[in-house]
């Protein structure tokens, strides 16, 4: 099965002047059956980090819809790992149905109160996890930081290889670590980033900063030539529709829309949903300079049932996410 799919431009979203437009869309959301999207290549080195420092307990943060966490508990799963989560906020009795899968995984959640849990692996909580358990692995908040990056460039390395002939891929960011990744690999075609965050201006400067930090050490391990990633790197922090896992009007009826031109196709309800509405936007005005585009996608399905469910109108694709 390709992985690699078109996406059908809803309606109101054909172009108005005579551009020719391709867009496809890279289906992340298919991948590792049980983990999708880019949280799982954002483990991968961190794993093998874990298994090289000989860890019995593996560590992370995350709130109680995430996907990193959803992502995490699924992966670890199957292997030698204990694991650990430090969960945002008090546990309600009622678990959300993200936190349920993780206790199925034989996750240990720990609840942590919002002050303590911004201070990450310095917090009170992970203090006593570390008093409690040997040898602990920590991930950040996320998969982020340098491995998690690591992971995101040989996904990037796979998917260039299943079609070279892009202009540009699009990504959707949280922290900005994919994007990073995804930056770092020399044959990545210029790279639009599109910030599910408010206020995120300054990430851009974040993501050149990750993405030159995995070059340099390339070129120091493997002779790599040194090229400027910064010039393909377009960061857009004007999409968020309200900020972080908030919908506008606007993006809600592009859902619907979308949902209808491309049932199969579903889009996630916090990032891949607002990098769509962005570039079909783009599209429509005649204003994206691209013929040839791959939106890459980063999953996140299972965020959905953090929503009411008549505002997903991908309900049948999303159920196959919830075990
Ligand atoms: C976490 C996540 C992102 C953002 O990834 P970053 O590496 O934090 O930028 C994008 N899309 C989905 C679906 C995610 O779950």
């Amino acid at each position: 099965m390709s992985l690699i799919h078109s996406v059908i431009l809803p309606a109101s979203y054909q172009c108005l002047s005579h551009h020719d437009y391709q867009v496809d869309i890279y289906r992340g959301d298919l991948e590792h059956a049980t983990a999708p999207g880019n949280k799982w290549h954002k483990l991968q080195y961190h794993l093998k980090e874990a298994r090289k420092r000989n860890a019995t307990v593996i560590a992370t943060f995350g709130g109680p819809f995430s996907n990193h966490l959803h992502a995490f508990a699924m992966t670890l799963k199957n292997l030698p790992f204990k694991a650990v989560a430090v969960v945002r906020g008090e546990l309600q009795p009622q678990l959300t149905p993200t936190l349920r899968d993780a206790v199925e995984c034989d996750v240990e959640l720990w609840p942590s109160s919002r002050s303590d849990y911004r201070l990450e692996t310095s917090s009170e909580v992970s203090s006593m996890i570390n008093t409690l358990y040997e040898n602990v692995y920590w991930i950040p908040e996320g998969g982020g930081g340098h491995l998690g990056a690591l992971g995101c460039r040989d996904w990037a390395d796979s998917i260039y290889h299943l079609d070279t002939e892009y202009d540009a891929w699009v990504i959707s960011s949280g922290t900005g670590t994919t994007a990073a990744g995804l930056l770092a690999y020399d044959k990545a075609p210029d790279l639009h980033v599109f910030s599910a965050l408010k206020g995120a201006a300054e990430q851009e400067g974040d993501i050149i900063e990750l993405a030159n930090r995995l070059i340099e050490k390339n070129v120091v391990e493997i002779g790599a030539s040194e090229i400027s990633c910064s010039k393909k790197l377009f960061f857009h922090d004007d999409c968020h529709e309200g900020g972080y896992a908030k919908q506008s009007k606007a993006l809600k009826d592009f859902i619907q829309e979308f949902a209808i031109a491309n049932p199969s196709s579903a889009l996630d309800p916090v990032y891949t949903c607002k990098s769509m509405f962005a570039i079909l936007t783009a599209i429509k005005k005649g204003i994206w300079p691209y013929s040839r585009t791959l939106f890459i996608h980063t999953g996140g399905l299972q965020g959905w049932r953090g929503y009411p469910s008549e505002s997903n109108p991908f309900i049948s694709s999303s159920e196959t996410q919830s075990s």
